[in-house]
Parts: structure tokens; C-alpha cells; sequence
């Protein structure tokens, strides 16, 4: 079963970053990583052309720095009314990639579209951006947002040997 703790809402905040962790790993391709989740980030920019309007940009997370817009890969055209996202000519991405895919399938989820029977073992997280609770950076793994703590602060915290009940 997918996880997911966003809604279409969340979406179209104007910042919204999330991380879709993809459970299955038949589901993508035949990558062998265990550990595969994407961090996207959907910004809203006024559309040029149509007064009014406001246009979403998906981008996909390549860099180190999850708190830096230019550590994100520009990847397509988000539509809110649709909840699909297509690419441009400035996409960074082919179709077949696998951030696309995987942000695909996510969309498909938190607008609880049917999904295709042979898509039907996917399993995916989708899990918004939080903060570690010690040093107050973006969390984007999978792991660091189900404990609310980055790696390193976590063994810092360990390291002072209080006993927990
Ligand atoms: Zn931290």
C-alpha cells in the first residue's frame, strides 16, 4: 500500500517539497539501489502570456543542497486542474526517465486516479519535506522524515547517553 501525507493542496504552495519513495523494486526498472526515493520541488511562477494565471514548475533534486533552488533539475509543466505534468522543450528529462516516472506514479496516487493492473505492485511514499529537530535543515530521505532527524544529528543525539524509558 502507498503512503502518502500530502494533499493536492499542498501541491500548489508555491514551494512544495516532497519525496516519493519507491518501494517495489521491480517498479521503475531493473536499477539494483535499494535505496530510490526522489525529492521534487513544484514552484509557481505568473504565467507571461495570461494575465493572472499562475503556471507550477516541477524540478527534481540533483545536488547536494535540498534548500537550493539551483540543486534542482528543472522537469515539466505541473497542472493542478489535471494533476499530471508534461514536458517542455527546457525539461531536463526524457519521458522514460525514472524521476519522471516515479513523479508520474505519485500523481496518479494523491489524485487517486486508477492505477494500470500491471502497475498494481508499485508501492510509493510520498512524504513532505520536514525538519530535523536539532539542526533545523530540510529532511529529504526517506528515513531521516519517518524519525524527524538527519543522520548525523541523530548520532550526536545518541552520543549524550540519555536513557529513554
Ligand atoms: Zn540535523
Amino acid at each position: 500500500m502507498s503512503r502518502v501525507n500530502i494533499t493536492k493542496e499542498f501541491l500548489i504552495g508555491g514551494r512544495a517539497i516532497f519525496t516519493v519513495a519507491v518501494n517495489d523494486l521491480t517498479a521503475l526498472d531493473t536499477d539494483k539501489s535499494k535505496d530510490r526515493h526522489y525529492t521534487y520541488m513544484i514552484t509557481q511562477k505568473q504565467d507571461a502570456q495570461n494575465e493572472g494565471k499562475v503556471i507550477y514548475f516541477a524540478s527534481h533534486l540533483c545536488g547536494p543542497n535540498n534548500d537550493n533552488p539551483f540543486d534542482y533539475n528543472y522537469l515539466g509543466v505541473f497542472s493542478p486542474t489535471t494533476g499530471t505534468v508534461f514536458l517542455t522543450a527546457g525539461s531536463k528529462y526524457k519521458k522514460e526517465d525514472k524521476p519522471v516516472h516515479a513523479l508520474n506514479y505519485a500523481l496518479n496516487v494523491i489524485y487517486e486516479r486508477p492505477i494500470k493492473e500491471y502497475k498494481k505492485k508499485w508501492s510509493v511514499d510520498i512524504l513532505h519535506c520536514g525538519r530535523c529537530s536539532k539542526c533545523n535543515l530540510k529532511l529529504t530521505t526517506p528515513q531521516s522524515l519517518e524519525r524527524g532527524m538527519g543522520p548525523k544529528c541523530v548520532n550526536d543525539v545518541r552520543k549524550r547517553g540519555v536513557m529513554m524509558a
